[in-house]
């Protein structure tokens, strides 16, 4: 909830509009005196917005302050709407965040001052995992550019850190090489260290280090009617803290579904505040575990329940039994670990203009610790790319290189953006890559607007019916499929939008298809030529089938010709809808 505070009308009247914005389900407008206001907002909801002076705010909140991880976020605005500044709890409580949306609002500038924020890197209280340790020394040397390792046991996706990445020796010469490193270490002291790890490990006496847990474990239990939900935990944080396991890398607790209410499973789940995942008897019963019993199968009709759970909720065969089944008076628990998953989004980056990038295209490349692409669309994107983003590109031809390399990284566990321009499934790296991806790697596809909309909004509205795109680079696709399909698209009147039309190399095969397109349709047919659509050289033309000059159409021009019914209205080409009204 996002309590909303004003002192005079300007202040109200904000209030409003974020109210208008956000519905009475996500804001509530606190009204009285301010000071009041303020201190039962800041008590009773996750975030406020204090249309007050950051003066004023800070003497009203500064008694009220406890703790950065429970303080709610809190955002002020001036009199003029003009600045929307997160004055506490930037990332915790969210107030960076907020401020971005309260400004979208007003239509305000957004103030950030948030260290990591200002330089675009990413915060290590902000990675999608939980972190403990030495926080803030490490984020420190981050922003100082000072040299941080980053381990990582295994690999999970990870925002881009600026680190290096920790080595473990190979060869004899690595060993060597890493011994005379740590006598160097000794006496310059360690680097601080990122250790992404499921395990509760000592740091290194003085050696300033984060912990980031991965969400890799899941713990079965199982339980007799009646059992205490404080056995059940002890349990629990008995088979972790024997086995070295950290807590927090903890992301479920699994049962037999006829446990589904058994309160003290139920209870132990709500206090390490994690899901409760049940399974039926005879899916658990399917499940191959080491020590099967026949009190459960009894029971409930199965020969395990915690293990058979636990490994069933970390993904069957490819989960890891770390802890097997151990047992108190009325429960058992084991734990089981998933096999990380790498993460590869496929991004679509528009056809050229920053404003045509989608935020959701801008959000992943930003949480992309590897962007793997073309070099021309790369140099697109670059300013968007957060400090320590390792950035893999290669030239033109290399389509099947880019694939297998953004595939394979996804799988060594890394969080992989692939961009390519326009959209990234449009003649593009979207399918040689899933071609290439088995189901042991998540992926996201972020749509991009495809060169064939982006020239249809600069000609007018030719794509008003039904239309198809064809390719003429019959690089690989043998020239007869290609003008097969033309004919077919003359034959069904559809209007068409040739891409990769004309190169240096390959004149032939524009003028052939117009005249494949000219069999069927009439040569005063509107044709639309646009070059470079949206980027600072695009270049327009609407012409007719007869008229047109394929000397004007090159590699970053898309040509659209339209059907019988297309017509040039005010200059700009219209294919009719079909609207009876509209003759
Ligand atoms: N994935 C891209 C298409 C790649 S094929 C997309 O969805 O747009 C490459 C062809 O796209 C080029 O030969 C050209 O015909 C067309 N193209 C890409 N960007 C363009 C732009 N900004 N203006 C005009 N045509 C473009």
């Amino acid at each position: 909830m996002i309590g909303m505070v004003a002192a005079t009308a300007a202040g109200r009247r904000g209030c409003e509009r974020l109210a208008a914005a956000w519905g009475p389900a996500r804001s509530r407008l606190y009204v009285g005196p301010v000071r009041q206001c303020v201190e039962s907002a800041f008590e009773e909801c996750d975030h406020v917005v204090a249309f007050l002076a950051t003066g004023a705010t800070v003497r009203l909140l500064a008694p009220l302050l406890a703790a950065k991880e429970t303080d709610p976020g809190v955002v002020t605005v001036d009199e003029a709407h003009r600045y929307a500044v997160a004055l506490l709890g930037g990332h915790a409580g969210g107030a960076n965040a907020l401020a971005e949306e309260v400004a979208a609002v007003l239509g305000a500038e957004p103030v950030v001052t948030t260290a990591t924020d200002a330089v675009s890197m990413t915060a290590l209280d902000t990675l999608p995992y939980p972190a403990e340790g030495e926080v803030a020394a490490v984020t420190r040397a981050l922003l100082d550019g000072d040299t941080v390792q980053l381990r990582a046991e295994p690999q999970w996706p990870l925002p881009p850190l600026p680190a290096e990445p920790w080595r473990t020796p190979g060869t004899a010469a690595e060993h060597r090489e890493q011994e005379h490193e740590q006598e160097q270490e000794q006496e310059q002291g360690r680097p601080p260290l990122v250790w992404l790890t499921d395990e509760t490990r000592d740091p290194h006496p003085g050696q300033d280090t984060v912990f980031v847990r991965p969400p890799s474990l899941v713990v079965g239990v199982g339980a007799s009617r009646g059992a205490p939900a404080a056995e059940v935990l002890a349990l629990v944080r008995g088979a972790l803290a024997e086995a070295g396991l950290a807590g927090k890398s903890v992301t479920a607790l699994a049962t037999v579904d006829a446990k589904a209410s058994e309160e003290g499973i139920v209870a132990a789940a709500a206090h390490l505040g994690v899901e409760l995942r049940t399974y039926p008897a005879q899916e658990l019963a399917r499940v191959a575990v080491p020590n099967p019993s026949r009190a459960p199968l009894e029971a409930v009709g199965t020969p395990s329940v915690a293990e058979a759970a636990a490994l069933l909720a970390a993904g069957g065969a490819t989960a890891e039994l770390v802890v097997p089944k151990r047992k108190s008076a009325m429960a058992t628990a084991a734990v089981a670990r998933r096999r990380p998953r790498g993460r590869l989004a496929v991004v679509g980056l528009g056809p050229g203009a920053r404003d045509l990038l989608t935020p959701r295209a801008a959000a992943e490349l930003r949480a992309a610790a590897v962007v793997v692409g073309l070099d021309q669309y790369v140099a697109q994107i670059r300013d968007l790319l957060r400090p320590g983003t390792r950035v893999l590109e290669s030239g033109l031809g290399a389509e099947e290189e880019r694939a297998r390399t953004a595939v394979a990284e996804a799988r060594a566990g890394h969080a992989v953006a692939l961009v390519g321009s326009g959209d990234a499934g449009v003649y593009a790296m979207a399918s040689p890559a899933l071609a290439e991806a088995a189901d042991d790697i998540d992926v996201v596809g972020v749509p991009g607007v495809t060169a064939a909309l982006a020239a249809a909004a600069v000609l007018g509205a030719p794509l008003g019916h039904d239309h198809v795109s064809i390719s003429l680079s019959d690089l690989h696709t043998p020239w007869e499929v290609i003008e097969r399909r033309v004919r077919a698209a003359a034959e069904s009147d559809l209007v068409v939008t040739f891409y990769n039309p004309r190169s240096r190399g390959r004149d032939w095969q524009l003028p052939k298809a117009l005249a494949v397109l000219a069999e069927h349709r009439g040569p005063l047919t509107p044709v639309g030529v646009v070059h470079a659509a949206s980027r600072p050289d695009e270049r327009a033309e609407v012409t007719t089938l007869a008229a047109l000059d394929v000397a004007t159409v090159d590699m970053v021009t898309v040509v659209t010709v339209g059907n019988s019914a297309t017509r040039i209205v005010a200059g700009r080409m219209v294919t009719p809808r079909g609207y009876r009204w509209q003759r």
